[in-house]
């Protein structure tokens, strides 16, 4: 695990250690109640992610279900001004993005996987943290974690109409022997598009979960049914 430890945010990047398991929510709940614990948070919320665009925003005390409110709604992204209060994504592959405004004091995780980023979660995200908090994209900065790496994501001929419409497409597929898909490059382009300035993505934890023995990976792991875990705090 990699503890990001800014004065004003924590950013705890998990690795295969995490205990989160899909289809076990007592003993994800109890793993994540821990890490609550250790990380020192209040609060600590995670939702039910369904590869879509849309997430929660938390403003207000009285929306957190006690200290621990795990995957009660749906949704793949989570905004927050709320101290201590630890908003999270799980994943196995799919790319977790921080986002963090050092002026509003705003902070907000992504899941985003193809299918959300190709729906614009990163647009619907920055929009809310614009509506909510009168963010301005060009001060946010962008953490992007662990996620399948263009050396192992390997993808069908047919993949790559999905992301055919953007004009940037032929930039996001390597051939090899196969076809490699880059993922965390479609997500920096889509970052960038919506007014995050090159110097404030920080790509230096953004490494492949395939090919990494220290993560879990639904691709390389043969389905695995073990996520890792991001999470994000204001201080
Ligand atoms: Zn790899």
């Amino acid at each position: 695990m990699i503890l990001h430890n800014d004065p004003s945010f924590l950013i705890y990047f998990g690795d295969k250690k995490d205990r989160c398991v899909k289809s076990d929510l007592k003993t994800t709940k109890e793993y994540l109640l821990q890490l609550k614990e250790n990380l020192k948070l209040k609060s600590l919320i995670f939702l039910n992610q369904v590869h879509r665009n849309f997430g929660l925003c938390l403003k207000d005390e009285n929306q957190i279900n006690g200290n621990l409110s795990l995957f009660e709604q749906n949704g793949d992204f989570l905004i927050t001004n709320l101290r201590n209060v630890g908003i999270g994504v799980v994943t196995a592959d799919c790319l977790p993005i921080v986002l963090y405004d050092p002026i509003k004091q705003v902070v907000c995780v992504i899941h985003a996987g193809w299918r959300g980023s190709v729906a614009d979660i990163i647009d619907n995200a920055i929009n809310e943290m614009e509506i909510n908090f009168n963010v301005t994209a060009e001060n946010l900065v962008a953490y992007i974690g662990a996620c399948a790496g263009a050396c192992c994501y390997e993808v069908g001929r047919n993949f790559t109409k999905n992301l055919e419409n953007y004009n940037f497409a032929h930039e996001l597929f390597i051939q090899k022997n196969g076809i490699f898909f880059n993922l965390t490059e479609l997500n920096k382009r889509l970052l960038l598009n919506r007014g995050i300035l090159l110097k404030n993505i920080h790509t230096q934890y953004n490494v492949c979960t395939i090919c990494s023995s220290n993560f879990h990976s639904y691709r390389g792991d043969n389905k695995t049914d073990y996520r890792q875990a991001t999470i994000v705090a204001l201080k």
